[in-house]
């Protein structure tokens, strides 16, 4: 089967748009919705019609679009059922743990409380791709709005567990300021500084830096190398749990300038 072809794009001023394309089919997802009149202007540039959208969560820079592009192409909103009433446009409700099929593949709901309390992402375990939303983000994640660091450390977690070839596609183009706060937790990561130093030079040329993949995420995402000594030590936090490891570096994250 010939893989899904992935076109992504910055829009507002720093959401990703994603748009999902199996050439068999026809069919095309855009991931999350944050601004229909450019979606509408990607999806004409390559001749795509849109039949779903996959919501990650409620917040309005992803779901702004969904009216807009539901009544132009009558698309079918796919979203977190736990935040339904807040998803415009919904029609299927799906939680983490299940799966569904699209364009003749598995799709995978994980349930990533934290950001908000019904977030969820979707794996595309045959693409090797997964859609993280505001969740996990290259060399970062999420800010902790509605649930606790708590959740959000499970949350974070879980995508240690994919394969590490797994393309991450995220909400935000984020990766340079994330660069600038892991380079301040773990300087002697030589994996992070080789990253930050092709971040700064991509953000340079006006280029994005994602998707990057799981592997390279678990060598220079601090908040998924809360068991690194060198993050250990600077923080003083030598022998305490994960979690709390994982809170204290997002604790600095929401104060670091
Ligand atoms: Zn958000
Ligand atoms: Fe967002």
């Amino acid at each position: 089967m010939a893989h899904l072809e992935m076109h992504q794009f910055i829009c507002r001023s720093d959401n990703y748009g994603l748009l999902v394309h199996d050439h068999k089919s026809g069919a095309t997802a855009s991931i999350d919705a944050p601004d229909a009149v450019e979606i509408e202007k990607q999806l004409r540039k390559r001749g795509w019609q849109l039949t779903h959208i996959f919501s990650t969560h409620h917040h309005g820079d992803h779901v702004e679009g969904n009216a807009a592009l539901k009544n132009q192409f009558s698309c079918v909103i796919i979203g977190p059922r736990a935040e339904a009433d807040r998803i415009p446009g919904i029609r299927t409700k799906v939680s983490g743990g299940e799966a569904f099929t699209w364009a003749g593949r598995e799709v995978k709901v994980l349930a990533c409380l934290g950001h908000t309390l019904g977030h969820i992402a979707y794996h595309i375990p045959s693409e090797y791709s997964v859609f993280a939303g505001d969740t996990l983000f290259s060399l970062g994640c999420g800010r902790v709005f509605e649930g606790t660091l708590e959740q959000m450390y499970h949350s974070v977690t879980q995508f240690k567990t994919l394969s590490p070839s797994t393309y991450l596609y995220c909400g935000h183009e984020y990766t340079e300021a994330n660069a600038r706060f892991a380079l301040s937790i773990e300087p002697m990561n030589r994996m992070l500084q080789q990253r930050a130093s092709i971040v700064a030079t991509l953000r340079r040329e006006g280029k994005m830096t994602c998707p990057s993949t799981i592997g390279e995420e678990l060598k220079a995402n601090p908040f998924l190398r809360t068991d690194s000594p060198e993050i250990r030590r600077n923080l003083n936090m030598e022998t305490a749990t994960d979690a709390d490891v994982f809170a204290e570096l997002r604790r600095r994250k929401d104060s670091f300038k």
